[in-house]
């Protein structure tokens, strides 16, 4: 526990940061950068869901986090990691949709240092009925410069205050597969690649072992994935993971069974493929991310009001 004189100081930075000019700034690209997106999903024909905060089932990741479970009314609850199943299971009434997703992730405390991770953040979550990843790529290309042609133009004055100068780049994005990324740079790849390139760029099929088992496994290349990460240059990191999904009752199965999970874990998931589920591609978009990236934020926290910082106490 916090000694009360830990907490004041604690409390202290809080009112400091709370007043900051960095911050009012971040909260209005916030504002343009949610409305931005809302309106582009909105124009393109998609339904906005309400997100989902508690459920039985949530999406396994691929990586530790602690998670607490909930004993309500006799029911196991856990915290939305993603909305992954819940996506899919929302286009059995609406062909595309997207939600503004508040995710709690207990990332190890380590991930603090990174800059880029949050235990509470917000995904632009999205999932399209019958399309493939390339759709889905599309689509983000053109949010994405959209976005940043919107942001250059309605947040100028913002961007000179920060000495940000943000570039709007070139659609079609670079493309370089994950075997070709990892064989250049090695298991650093991804943050080398991201400080070399001034252009965001595609991170494309990407094995079994680094992703979780909802995403497609292309029939063409055993245990690789129809999937995508979506890559900010001047070293930024990642900005999106999205891809195909597995929505054959058999095929989930399989795939549960190849990850070593129990499939007990996703009866759920399994009864409403059982009774069919559509073929989709989607995509999650970190919001602080964004914020941080369009700010030239050295850290994520900068780019939330109320940062969750692994390991911290935070209010
Ligand atoms: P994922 O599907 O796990 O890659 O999550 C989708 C997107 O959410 C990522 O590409 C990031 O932009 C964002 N994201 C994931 N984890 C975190 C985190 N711990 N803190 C902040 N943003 C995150
Ligand atoms: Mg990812």
């Amino acid at each position: 526990m916090m000694s009360t004189s830990e907490l004041k100081a604690k409390l202290g930075d809080y009112h400091s940061r709370l007043s900051s000019r960095d911050l009012q700034i971040a909260m209005k690209v916030h504002t343009h950068v949610r409305r931005y997106l809302g309106d582009y999903l909105f124009k393109e024909g998609f339904t906005e869901i309400p997100p989902v905060i508690l459920s039985p089932m949530t999406d396994p990741l691929n990586h530790p986090t602690l998670d607490p479970v909930f004993s309500c009314y006799g029911y196991r609850y856990q915290l939305t990691k993603s909305m992954i199943f819940h996506k899919q299971l929302a286009l059995l009434n609406q062909p595309k949709i997207f939600c503004f997703s508040p995710n709690l992730r207990f990332e190890p405390t380590e991930r603090a240092e990174s800059g880029r991770h949050l235990f509470e953040f917000t995904q632009l979550d999205l999932e399209i009925r019958d399309a493939r990843r390339e759709d889905a790529m599309a689509l983000l290309e053109g949010m994405y410069t959209g976005l940043m042609a919107y942001s250059k133009k309605e947040l100028a004055s913002e961007l000179k205050e920060m000495g940000r100068d943000l570039k709007v780049p070139k659609s079609p994005f670079k493309k370089i597969s994950y075997a070709e990324a990892y064989e250049q740079y090695g298991a650093s790849f991804e943050s080398d690649l991201s400080k070399e390139m001034y252009e965001p760029f595609w991170i494309i099929d990407i094995p079994l072992s680094a992703r979780e088992f909802y995403d497609y496994e292309d029939p063409e290349q055993e245990g690789i994935l129809r999937d995508m990460d979506l890559i900010y240059p001047e070293g930024f990191g990642e900005a999106s993971s999205g891809g195909e999904r597995e929505y054959e009752h058999h095929r989930i199965v399989e795939r549960i069974q190849k990850k070593e999970q129990d499939v007990n874990d996703y009866e759920i998931l399994l009864e409403m493929a059982s009774k069919g589920l559509y073929a989709s591609a989607g995509f999650g978009i970190g919001i602080e991310r964004l914020v941080r990236y369009i700010c030239g934020f050295s850290r994520i926290e900068a780019a939330a009001m109320f940062p969750k910082i692994p390991g911290q106490l935070c209010i």
